[in-house]
């Protein structure tokens, strides 16, 4: 089932992938693949099945057809190891669903020591290491409550890191934040790419994809209908769909 994956190989692959909720036809054929080391990022309206597709990543939502190999593991295997895939893939969402009763650092630490049975304080050293990361040293010990929004996002997204992922997704993750916050997850998870974190974005902030991604992508109706580099995808998109939404947004 994993043998064939090495690492010259793209980390995601999505072939034809269809998902159907009901009669309802929400991914209609979606095929593309992300490099180790690629930041993608998926556009588009609302409802085009951007949240959906990520979700059919990590294995939260089964397909209807065609196939999905993250790092070589089929992710429609009936025989799944679920864990073994949450490990190769991080993921965060707009809403960051802290444990509100655990400090910053106790959130962070709870998946290595109760997922992965890590040892305690080798797990706290490289906690405080990942919440230095996303600039919140000094926060350790403040509940979700005491945070911002942007500070939350960034425990989410330091947590997330805590299970040392090989792929980020990242879906809408500035959506539901303050603006003056947006720009400190945003430098967060341009620092990450920086360093070679393969990353899939769901977002918003075209300035963002723009500067960052190495690859956009454009869905609606369930249908990649345009992607290329930002160098050509923002001057030079020939689907009228797209440049419509373009003309909204920039
Ligand atoms: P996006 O993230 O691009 O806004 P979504 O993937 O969330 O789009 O949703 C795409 C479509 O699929 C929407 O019409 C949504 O209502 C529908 N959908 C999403 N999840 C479900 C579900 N669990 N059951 C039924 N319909 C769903
Ligand atoms: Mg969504």
């Amino acid at each position: 089932m994993t043998a064939a994956w090495t690492a010259d190989q793209p980390i995601v692959t999505c072939t034809d992938v269809r998902k159907s909720f009901g009669t309802f036809e929400v991914l209609k054929g979606i095929t593309f693949s992300v490099r180790k080391g690629e930041v993608i990022c998926i556009i588009g309206p609302s409802g085009s099945g951007k949240s959906t597709l990520i979700r059919c990543i990590n294995a939260l939502v089964p397909i209807t057809s065609g196939t999905i190999h993250v790092e070589g593991i089929d992710v429609t295997d009936p025989r799944l190891d679920k864990l073994a895939l949450r490990r190769k893939v991080g993921m965060v969402f707009q809403q960051y669903n802290l444990f509100p009763h655990k400090t910053a650092l106790e959130n962070v630490m709870m998946a290595p020591i109760h997922v992965l049975r890590q040892e305690r304080s080798a797990v706290e050293a490289r906690s405080r290491a990942l919440l230095a990361k996303v600039r919140l040293s000094g926060k350790e010990n403040s509940y979700p409550g005491e945070l911002s929004g942007g500070q939350q996002q960034r425990v989410a997204i330091a947590r997330s890191l805590a299970m040392r992922p090989d792929v980020m997704l990242f879906d809408e993750v500035t959506a539901a934040l303050d603006p003056e916050t947006v720009k400190e997850v945003l430098v967060t998870i341009r620092e990450l790419a920086e360093e070679g974190m393969t990353c899939m974005l769901v977002t918003h902030e075209m300035g963002f994809a723009r500067e960052v991604a190495d690859h956009i992508y454009f869905t609606d109706h369930g249908v990649i209908v345009e992607h290329g580099p930002p160098a050509t995808f923002f001057t030079e998109a020939r689907d009228e769909r797209t440049q419509r939404f373009l003309s909204q947004v920039l």
